[in-house]
């Protein structure tokens, strides 16, 4: 008997207790509220007040779900229900979700949050007579923690995108535009839908950096990529593959669509005038294309064909698309 007494003293509290804490809780920064089971409010301490601009008579005896009608009123109703039929606590962390009340946080290291981040404990409130009528909801403000919770997470975001992205180019590297190359490899060889590859180059570019500088070179380099972007389709990968070389991996795509595609894009590389300084620089390229088989068993061999193909177009006299 006095184990059991002692148990339920670590789950609940005396409503006696609740209200001494309370005195201490009042002004500080966490929101007091007593519903019973009627959801009325029986407390409403001064955070509360403040941040709904509702004061302690306001809504004395009232409905809690009737004061606040934007309430997630059916998923709270659950949570409260829970609570007087097992006489537990319960926590709600700001990662389960965001808010219980929409108030605007109104601290300055939270300007960027337009609205306050909660985590909630629903405790319990034991009457002299051993029943639970009352319940003590506790609302933290955990906007400051959710906000660096968010920074870190798109810094780390950020970062994971820097370390994917070509510095000169914006196009995919190559180790990431590689591992999109293993997984559409991947892919294939479990749907057997094909899919294409072409390696391209610009012809003689040691030439123009000789003839240009090699800014101007890069100024090439940049051109070509983003010629290379308006050419594909979104879930077409670009990525720089060496310094002057890149590849585009086009998934779903037979090797005469990827033709199709490479001649386009050698025809408006050859028309493209880029202007460096007062000079005007024409480059063209050389194309290879092979289509995924079977036989590759690995990307790398898919790749070496496409490079295959690519060194043939050289071999021919430049300027030009070679299949596998
Ligand atoms: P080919 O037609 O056979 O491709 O002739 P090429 O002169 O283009 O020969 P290759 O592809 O071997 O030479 C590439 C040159 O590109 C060599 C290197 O100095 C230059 N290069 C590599 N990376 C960069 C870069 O980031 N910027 C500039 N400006 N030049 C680069
Ligand atoms: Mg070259
Ligand atoms: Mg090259």
């Amino acid at each position: 008997m006095e184990h059991e007494h002692n148990q339920s003293d670590q789950k609940t509290l005396s409503i006696d207790a609740f209200h001494w804490h309370m005195g201490l809780l009042q002004n500080l920064d966490v929101g007091l509220i007593v519903l019973d089971r009627q959801h009325r409010v029986h407390l409403w301490n001064t955070f509360m007040a403040n941040y709904s601009g509702l004061t302690d008579s306001d809504v004395r005896e009232r409905n809690l779900f009737e004061l606040f009608p934007d309430l997630p009123a059916a998923w709270f109703k659950r949570k409260l229900n829970t609570v007087f039929h097992l006489r537990n606590r319960a926590f709600i962390t700001w990662q389960e979700r965001p808010r219980l009340f929409n108030f605007k946080p109104n601290r300055p290291f939270t300007g960027k949050a337009t609205q306050m981040y909660q985590n909630l404990t629903l405790i319990p409130l034991t009457s002299p007579d051993g029943e639970v009528h009352q319940i003590g909801i506790l609302v933290y403000d955990m906007t400051d923690v959710a906000m660096s919770h968010q920074d870190l997470q798109s810094a780390n975001e950020e970062l994971e995108r820097l370390s994917r992205t070509d510095r000169l180019t914006g196009l995919h590297n190559r180790g990431y535009w590689e591992e999109c190359l293993q997984h559409e490899y991947d892919r294939y060889l479990r749907s057997s839908r094909s899919s294409s590859l072409i390696m391209l180059d610009i012809d003689h570019f040691k030439q123009i950096n000789d003839t240009y500088g090699h800014q101007a070179g890069d100024q090439v380099i940049r051109s070509l990529a983003h010629l290379i972007g308006e050419h594909i389709r979104s879930t077409d990968s670009a990525g720089r593959y060496g310094g002057e070389e890149f590849g585009i991996l086009l998934p779903d795509t037979s090797d005469s669509h990827a033709e199709v595609l490479a001649e386009r894009l050698r025809r408006a590389a050859q028309d493209a005038k880029i202007y460096y300084g007062d000079e005007t620089i024409r480059f063209t390229l050389s194309l290879g294309i092979a289509e995924s088989q079977v036989d590759d068993t690995h990307y790398e061999n898919w790749l070496k064909r496409a490079d295959e193909a690519l060194y043939r177009s050289k071999q021919n006299g430049r300027n030009q698309t070679s299949l596998d």
